[in-house]
């Protein structure tokens, strides 16, 4: 299958099982806005959950909170987004279609590596065993000429865009004759800066209102409360402080369903360092993101880090974890580097002082920070279309199913009665009502049992009961398995621990998979 092709099946099943629904639907939708249905709020609930565990309650020096959407102007101002937070945008004259200036030279740039990576295969399918890809990668003419179309590209974006040169980076998209994707031409308009900030304004009377902005991330709520947490909290550096909140941009392109949206969550962290120790921090959460994905089990080769070459204005090194979404490797969280740049611009804003006294170093300083940022929405995004398969079961029969990470399924377990008489759905209901305090639990008794089968295979519920006559007779069920679909009679007084033991969080964060010390 395409993989175009399983992004639209992902939004049709999305859609037909609640998970996700374009917003305002009955009055033809609202472009990039989408609502998340029964089971969808269900599914980000735990990614949610997730995250808050690992980043907050399972480790000593962090903390969460929950700060504002609005807050005060000035505080835009300090932290550069009323100057500098732009995209350079640019349109084709010829299809009207508008285009990130940076995004299409990193298309360019990635059509070249893939280039690069097909003249690998060949290689090794020519080579087998004596193939040897880092001397392939040193010595093959056609690999240096395209590594060396790569790196000058790379070197006249960093100094185009690092400097805003906004016409160096037209010229840039000139020479290296970019086409329109639509169209196919090269009829460009100038590049022009777009600030990504919504506006709105306090205050009833016309003329006396100040100008807000929905924030345009989560993290300069934590910035302005550093001072807050540290002393009701009494944190020592180095200590972290995380949040989880909607953010909104103005986004020039917002396409590719729930990928990039105007309204959106994130799940930022920050921690604050030394100065100094900026580096071994950087690299400390680089690894403690990545071996947090990893611990759910999706295939390793989905993720990649990706070392930015555009830093924003705030930060002194900047690396993405991408993910293999359905469109291709794209950015799934930021780890940036952020220096001391925020608390100082605050500092500086307001007069006050947003130090800290190190005991150890008796000295006081500004910490330098460095941020976790991933997206819930497009976590959801990564989850949902790893998982969703179609799966061919023989016989011309396939299933739809979401091999969900079973921390992660919306339900855990579905309860059904063989038929609807003969005791068997009282009997249900009595398991059910002891399973729900511990678990989310779905009841269905409709169609006949292979039907019910396929729908929580369709939602991914990891386990289905089935309860029948025998249950009656010696207190046993039959317990189904989503992904193996194999049946197992058990007692009912096993299910609570079979149950637990593989959708608990305990299971991946135990560091049974990979380490995700808490530090
Ligand atoms: P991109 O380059 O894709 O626009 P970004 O570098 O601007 O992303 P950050 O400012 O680093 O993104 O934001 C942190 C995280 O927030 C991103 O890794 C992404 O997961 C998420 N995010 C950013 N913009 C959007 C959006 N418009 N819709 C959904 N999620 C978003």
């Amino acid at each position: 299958m395409q993989k175009e092709d399983n992004l639209k099946d992902i939004i049709s099943h999305a859609k037909e099982y609640g998970f996700v629904f374009p917003s305002s639907e009955i009055y033809d939708g609202l472009a990039a806005t989408y609502d998340y249905g029964q089971l969808g709020s269900e599914l980000k609930n735990n990614i949610k959950a997730y995250w808050w565990k690992s980043m907050v309650q399972m480790r000593e020096n962090v903390v969460g909170i929950d700060s504002a959407i609005f807050m005060h102007p000035g505080i835009w101002k300090a932290s550069g987004h009323v100057d500098a937070f732009n995209d350079p945008l640019i349109d084709n004259k010829d299809s009207k279609k508008r285009y990130r200036a940076d995004v299409l030279l990193e298309e360019f740039i990635e059509k070249i590596q893939v280039k690069i990576n097909k003249d690998v295969a060949k290689g090794l399918k020519r080579f087998g065993d004596n193939f040897n890809k880092e001397e392939f990668l040193k010595t093959n003419p056609n690999v240096l000429r395209n590594q060396a179309k790569i790196d000058d590209v790379e070197n006249r974006m960093r100094e185009t865009l690092g400097k805003n040169d906004l016409e160096g980076v037209y010229n840039l998209i000139v020479d290296l004759e970019i086409a329109c994707p639509v169209s196919g031409s090269k009829n460009w308009t100038e590049v022009r800066q777009f600030n990504l900030m919504f506006s709105t304004e306090l205050g009833s009377i016309a003329g006396d209102a100040s100008t807000l902005y929905l924030r345009p991330e989560t993290a300069q709520g934590i910035f302005v409360n550093f001072l807050n947490v540290q002393k009701s909290g009494r944190m020592k550096i180095p200590f972290g402080i995380a949040q989880i909140g909607k953010a909104f941009r103005n986004e020039i392109v917002a396409r590719q369903f729930i990928f990039r949206m105007r309204e959106f969550e994130q799940m930022e962290m920050q921690f604050f360092i030394r100065p100094g120790e900026q580096e071994k921090w950087y690299e400390y959460w680089k690894e403690q993101r990545m071996n947090w994905h990893l611990a759910l089990g999706i295939s390793d080769e989905s993720y990649r880090f990706h070392d930015h070459i555009k830093l924003a204005h705030y930060a002194d090194a900047a690396s993405d974890i991408e993910f293999d979404f359905p469109m291709g490797f794209k950015e799934l969280e930021g780890i940036h580097s952020r220096t001391d740049f925020d608390l100082k611009q605050h500092e500086e804003h307001t007069g006050k002082k947003l130090q800290y006294f190190d005991p150890e170093l008796n000295k006081n300083y500004v910490p330098y920070v460095i941020e976790t940022s991933i997206g819930l929405d497009r976590m959801f995004l990564a989850v949902l279309s790893s998982s969703f398969k179609n799966e061919d079961l023989g016989d011309g029969k396939t299933r739809a199913v979401l091999s969900l990470p079973a921390a992660l399924a919306p339900y855990k377990v579905a309860v059904m009665p063989l038929t609807k008489k003969d005791g068997l759905p009282e009997k249900a209901r009595e398991i059910m009502d002891n399973l729900k305090f511990d678990f989310n639990c779905a009841y269905d008794e409709k169609d006949s049992p292979g039907k019910r089968y396929r729908r929580q295979d369709a939602i991914g519920t990891p386990y289905s009961i089935m309860v029948d006559h025998e249950t009656l007779e010696n207190n046993t069920v039959t317990i189904r398995d989503r992904d193996t679909m194999e049946q197992e009679r058990v007692a009912i007084s096993e299910l609570n621990s079979i149950i637990a033991k593989r959708v608990s969080f305990k299971a991946l964060l135990s560091g049974e998979a990979v380490s995700l010390q808490s530090n």
